[in-house]
């Protein structure tokens, strides 16, 4: 690194913070004075943007006003969180001496200060940083021998996985972690197969100089991490994985300062074990967000019943990433299916996880060295549970539990010892910060006791002296004080003082009070302050003995908090599945996808919610012979509905969950892809249909016959013909191409003359009923095709005005008797004014002569028109009139 200019006449304290400013030029500088953290120059100016507060000046740097601003260390976490949130990166320049110290070496020197962490947003450990029901991963690509890695870490908890990857899957691989931060290789940043995911994710971007992707040096430092001579125990891990993960692991000392987190023995993810659902599907189906970025709403809020901050992060990452492997994923069944069977197991299993706090997060932070008192009681309380929830699950009256229960319960070990040391150590109030003292129970250490009984008694003692000394100077206001700068004293009321012998040492006047010592004075506050010195030291030291007490056992520890966390997961899912009548899948290397009586969650609960109306459950069957289903049906019928929620159905049930239908079978999908109605992706330029149209290629370029593909509307956002002419060619494609089960909803209903031809394709419809001049939908799919599209109905629902409403019925039936050419030329020709305008019928008086209005209706040819082209017109129109 090159020397940091200093200028000449820089005081030592702007000298000192330009050193180690220039050491962390990426970060925003917290620079410790006091009881602030001071930003200074620019990053004064962008932070006090960034929080909202004062900027002001300090002092003059070659001539100019330095910029500043600053945050009370008291609550800086705060304003961290939103500096993190805003991308940026924070290095803490904390006071590393006594100031006391550096007074000594002369009245000049500067407290010797350094970067004792950077915060970034993929290392955060704190729980006010972090949300307590989701992983927050600090991610790592690399490159090594032509081909690519992914590698993944929560500092927070420990989970450290690797992958390998193409670059096509790195967009669906980043989806899936969601990750709080990506390091990449500088060299990596213009390949050109990855820029593509580069503009998709560069808000969380950290570029970093290649050679700290070397998968050598990875290899070396991850097998002296674990203390192992190769890390094939733990996987067959490739070049580019290891450079990943090593990677991350050089980061984490980096921004840690040295320290490093405990971290699980890295879990290898090879290729295909997972179900591949790229960002848009993902967004589509509202997994773990709404469309509007919110959490409520999401499939994920809707099924999730944990009871812990751990089973829902584990939750979250099993609905993430859906297993491809049948008997994996039955080995979470049967764990759902056994609290599905007990229901008294369930609910105790339940109430004793809720007494549970988070052991992952609270270890972390212990083993970096920044954990309290009150992570100790969190790890004391849980594994305080382990018994009673392992006596509750191997009741001998029970079945053996499943493979995964049996294998849960046995990792959450055996803690008796730690907890017994953690209950007597353990005051009943605890402290946030072990800094003060007083988290240590009375009666654990007899040293400690004896300190403490001294602090006591010399206290005591001191109220004796008090009390002597008034009787003595016959000043009955006497009192014996303490305060930080002149520490005990002894204070009279000013007019009283001449009362005092020469034993009483003047030390202040105040305005109304006079402060005095004696000897015997000086004498006693030495031993008192001695007394709370040492005990406090005392305590200090059996903190950090009890933290090495739990380090000591991490490794345990983790194994139970993720077998806590695997029961809460499995009993959540036994309690939707209860509580919502959800049946359990079977799963297969077939290719059948069976669905009885299925139904969405999300629309069910949000139905239940608004008018308690009820879903209406729907079959679908995509096994050999029948692959493709093409639905038509009017708007509003429920099309995407079921679209959705077949996608949702087969997610559900490789994560490992009960589904939301009578019955389902369904032959393992190993990539699942969706294409709904996508918004304008005005970020980069691109209109809705050219986002369509990529998502299209996408699919069909990418789908294999274990696909599962959901199309809505494709060609929606073009001319009717354009639009009808892709459509129909995206069909024959996936059914004679990617021959992968496919739901292709469309208005289009020409399509439905394909299933003449292709021969797995079927049609289906949504009914409706038309009572009494009203169209009611009945949510129903049934066989064959729709007949109508009635979108006239949705206008005149709509509100559109009767005259038009009548007059459009009238072209649509000209239409469709007749050839549509020159049924439109004779539509243009015969009614230049709409004879229904003039019909008595619609009471509105509608002007007789030609008008804008109709002007503007002959220049429509409603075949060219998208639905949403449609919709415009008819505001357009409105407003015509
Ligand atoms: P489409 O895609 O055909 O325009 P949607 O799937 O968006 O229709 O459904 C429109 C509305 O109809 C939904 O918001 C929901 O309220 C209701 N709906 C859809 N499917 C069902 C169903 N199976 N049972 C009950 N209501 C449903």
């Amino acid at each position: 690194m090159t020397e940091p200019t200093i200028p000449a006449d820089a005081t030592p304290m702007m000298a000192q913070y330009l050193a180690i400013k220039h050491a962390h030029p990426d970060c925003l500088l917290f620079y410790r004075m006091g009881d602030f953290y001071e930003l200074f120059f620019d990053d004064a100016v962008k932070a006090a943007a960034a929080l909202d507060i004062a900027l002001t000046k300090r002092g003059k740097h070659l001539g100019e006003d330095i910029a500043m601003c600053g945050v009370p260390v008291r609550s800086y976490e705060a304003y961290l969180s939103r500096l993190v949130r805003a991308g940026y990166k924070v290095a803490i320049g904390e006071q590393t001496e006594d100031p006391a110290e550096a007074k000594k070496r002369g009245a000049k020197s500067v407290v010797s200060r350094d970067v004792v962490r950077v915060i970034t947003a993929g290392t955060l450990t704190e729980d006010n940083l972090l949300d307590a029901r989701s992983h927050n991963y600090l991610a790592a690509l690399a490159e090594a021998g032509g081909g690519l890695g992914l590698a993944w870490v929560d500092v927070s908890t420990g989970d450290f996985a690797m992958q390998p990857l193409v670059p096509p899957l790195l967009s669906a691989a980043l989806a899936r972690l969601d990750p709080g931060e990506l390091l990449v290789p500088e060299r990596l940043l213009n390949q050109p197969d990855l820029l593509e995911a580069w503009s998709e994710w560069k808000t969380i971007l950290t570029p970093l100089p290649s050679v700290r992707f070397d998968s050598e040096n990875s290899r070396r430092r991850l097998e002296a991490l674990y203390g192992v001579g190769a890390l094939d125990a733990f996987g067959a891990f490739g070049r580019a994985e290891l450079a990943a993960g090593g990677a991350l692991v050089d980061y984490i000392e980096l921004t840690q300062k040295g320290k490093l987190p405990r971290l699980n023995p890295p879990q290898r993810l090879a290729q295909g074990a997972v179900m591949e659902i790229d960002g848009a599907t993902r967004r589509n189906l509202e997994l773990a967000e709404t469309l509007t970025g919110e959490r409520k709403g999401s499939l994920l809020a809707t099924i999730d019943r944990t009871v812990t901050g751990a089973g829902a992060r584990l939750l979250a990452a099993h609905l993430a990433a859906p297993l491809t492997d049948p008997a994996a994923i039955d080995r979470r069944l049967d764990a759902v299916a056994f609290f599905v069977e007990h229901e008294d197991v369930r609910e105790a299993v339940r109430a004793a996880l809720k007494r549970c706090p988070d052991i992952e997060r609270a270890l972390s932070r212990l083993s970096l060295g920044r954990g309290g008192p009150r992570d100790l009681a969190a790890i004391r309380d849980a594994l305080a549970e382990i018994p009673s929830l392992r006596g509750l699950i191997a009741r001998p009256a029970l079945d053996a539990p499943p493979p995964a229960i049996a294998q849960a319960t046995q990792g959450l070990g055996e803690h008796s010892t730690l907890v017994d040391i953690l209950t007597r150590a353990l005051a009943e109030e605890l402290p946030l910060l072990a800094r003060d003292g007083g988290f240590i129970r009375p009666e654990f250490h007899a040293g400690l006791d004896e300190l403490k009984s001294l602090k006591a008694e010399g206290n005591a003692h001191l109220m004796r002296l008090e009390r002597r000394y008034a009787e003595e100077t016959g000043i009955q206001a006497l009192k014996i004080r303490h305060n930080n700068i002149i520490g005990h004293h002894i204070e009279v009321p000013a007019k009283q003082a001449d009362k005092l012998d020469e034993n009483f040492i003047h030390r202040q006047t105040m305005a109304n009070a006079a402060r005095y010592t004696t000897t015997e004075l000086i004498e006693l506050a030495g031993k008192l302050t001695g007394a709370a010195d040492r005990a406090l030291a005392m305590e200090q030291h059996l903190f950090s003995q009890l933290v090495g007490e739990v380090t000591g056992r991490a490794h345990d520890i983790a194994g139970a908090a993720a077998s806590l966390a695997a029961l809460d997961v499995a009993a959540a899912l036994a309690e939707l599945a209860s509580a919502e009548n959800w049946a359990r899948p079977v799963v297969d290397d077939s290719h059948a996808f069976v669905i009885d009586g299925g139904r969405h969650p999300v629309v069910e609960a949000a139905l239940r919610a608004v008018n308690h109306s009820a879903f209406v459950a729907n079959d679908c069957d995509l096994s050999a012979g029948n692959r493709l289903w093409l639905i038509t049906g009017p708007n509003m019928a429920g099309k995407s509905t079921f679209l959705r929620q077949n996608a949702v159905i087969a997610i559900l049930a490789q994560m490992g969950a009960f589904v939301p239908a009578r019955a389902a079978r369904i032959g393992v999908v190993d990539r699942l892809f969706s294409r709904v109605g996508a918004a304008d992706d005005l970020a980069r330029g691109r209109s809705t249909f050219m986002v369509e149209m990529v998502e299209t290629a996408a699919i069909l370029n990418q789908s294999g016959p274990r696909a599962l593909v959901i199309l809505d509307e494709i060609g929606r956002g073009t001319a009717t013909f354009d639009g009808l002419s892709i459509a129909w060619s995206v069909v024959e494609h996936l059914h004679e191409v990617n021959r992968c089960r496919a739901l292709f909803a469309t208005h289009y209903h020409e399509l439905t003359s394909l299933s003449g031809r292709l021969k797995d394709l079927s049609c289906r419809q949504m009914r409706v009923k038309e009572w009494q001049g009203d169209v009611v939908f009945l949510h129903e799919v049934a066989q064959g095709a729709a007949d109508r599209s009635y979108g006239i109905h949705v206008g005149r629902l709509a509100g559109l005005p009767p005259a038009v409403v009548a007059r459009a019925e009238e072209v649509l039936s000209a239409l469709e008797k007749g050839e549509q050419g020159s049924a439109v030329a004779k539509l243009a020709d015969d009614l230049p004014l709409f004879a229904a305008l003039a019909k008595p019928k619609p009471k509105e008086s509608v002007a007789a002569e030609p008008s804008p209005l109709a002007e503007k209706l002959k220049e429509i040819n409603p075949d060219e028109l998208s639905p949403r082209q449609a919709l415009d017109l008819l505001y357009d129109l409105k407003r015509l009139l």
